[in-house]
């Protein structure tokens, strides 16, 4: 099999499974109880809280654990409408992740107004469209760090600033960017960031929301003290270790990243679309992170060529792993080329650290073979 999806998700790294072991044997614990057996796990909790912390420059009290980023979209969303009740306008974009778009597609149908800002043909984002939809109406700018379908960067810094001048709060959705750039909440002055573990090589089943310590709050999930009662529910402290291990690890191997899967990703694309008639990439060459590239083989729909890339063992996508059972386009591509087929066509490939250059030399004759069988 060759793995060429880890903007779906990653590999568990065996130091993460490795610190999460004695969480799921002889530590199994509750955090809350008052006996040490289980209290002791407070310190444990809190450790993994402060690495996880370290890899986006927040304080630790900032970061809630959730069960996933779609989670800490929500949670986030949800906390500044609750914080003004008389503002009914939100700002987002065509392209987010469905665990916003959907929700704000629910939002509209209770009377919520929803402005989606468009992107150009290279996925980039128009600050004066911005600046035109925040009203005094807004109650939040929701714009994602990386698009997990292109890689494509918003220009993040300057759209929390904008959002900070006009006194609207602003969530982003920095799924696809920690771990593969700089993220750092002290630069880009989000109230809200969402995080997931699995898409830094911890397990599935865990998030985290960054809350600006100024940023009102208001539980999505109501129960217990746990998480300073941002979020009930008994931690799962194994999931919540796996976490904080492969945030310190993330941020360690953060320097070598762009290195090792830059020119891995350059080799695949420059080996498809200089070889591969009637092929176009999706997204701006330079403004995106350094391991996706999302490519239309005109002529070629993205299902007939996932499924031979199946038989093929290479795993690839055509677009969002949460969408991947629907056989609707890519919305994101269709936003970008808008009138055409593209959307229909699309391939993306994510390459990671774990990739091998020799894997990428089998895949692209591999793609040559199932695109020309596919136009024969
Ligand atoms: N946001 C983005 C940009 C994503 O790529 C994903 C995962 O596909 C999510 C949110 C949702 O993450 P999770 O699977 O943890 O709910």
């Amino acid at each position: 099999m060759i793995y060429l999806d880890h903007n779906a998700t990653t590999p568990i790294l065996p130091e993460v499974l490795e610190a999460m072991m004695p969480y799921l044997t002889t530590e199994w614990g509750n955090p809350s109880s008052s006996y040490r057996f289980g209290s002791k796990l407070k310190t444990v909790v809190e450790t993994a809280r402060a690495q996880v912390a370290e890899l986006v420059g927040a304080h630790p009290l900032g970061i809630v654990f959730t069960s996933c980023a779609t989670e800490s979209n929500n949670a986030a969303i949800n906390a500044a409408l609750k914080a003004h009740p008389d503002k009914r306008h939100l700002v987002t974009s065509m392209v987010e992740h469905s665990s916003v778009l959907n929700y704000c597609k629910a939002l509209e149908k209770k009377g919520y107004r929803v402005t989606y800002l468009p992107v150009d043909r290279d996925g980039l984002l128009n600050l004066a469209d911005l600046e035109d939809a925040i009203t005094d109406e807004t109650a939040l700018v929701s714009l994602m760090w990386a698009n997990n379908e292109t890689g494509v960067l918003f220009p993040v810094k300057e759209i929390a600033e904008t959002c900070r001048a006009r006194g609207v709060p602003y969530h982003c959705d920095a799924v696809q960017a920690a771990g593969k750039v700089e993220v750092d909440v002290r630069e880009v002055q989000a109230d809200y960031l969402s995080l997931t573990g699995h898409k830094f090589h911890a397990p599935k089943g865990i998030g985290a929301l960054y809350v600006w310590r100024k940023a009102p709050f208001s539980p999505l999930i109501f129960g217990g003290h746990q998480e300073r009662g941002f979020r009930g529910g008994t931690e799962n402290v194994a999931l919540i270790v796996g976490m904080g291990k492969a945030a310190e690890l993330a941020r360690k191997h953060l320097p070598d990243y762009d290195r090792t899967v830059r020119p891995l990703r350059d080799a695949l694309e420059e080996g498809i679309l200089g070889t591969i008639p009637a092929t176009e990439l999706n997204g701006h060459k330079a403004l995106r992170i350094a391991n996706t590239t999302n490519i239309s083989f005109h002529g070629i729909e993205s299902e007939a060529l996932l499924l031979l890339l199946d038989q093929a063992g290479i795993c690839a996508s055509s677009g969002s792993a949460c969408l991947a059972d629907s056989d609707e386009p890519s919305h994101v591509v269709q936003t970008m080329t808008p009138g055409t087929a593209a959307s229909r066509e699309t391939l993306r490939l994510s390459v990671g650290p774990d990739n091998r250059k020799t894997q990428i030399q089998a895949v692209i004759p591999a793609v040559q073979a199932i695109a020309a069988s596919l136009r024969s």
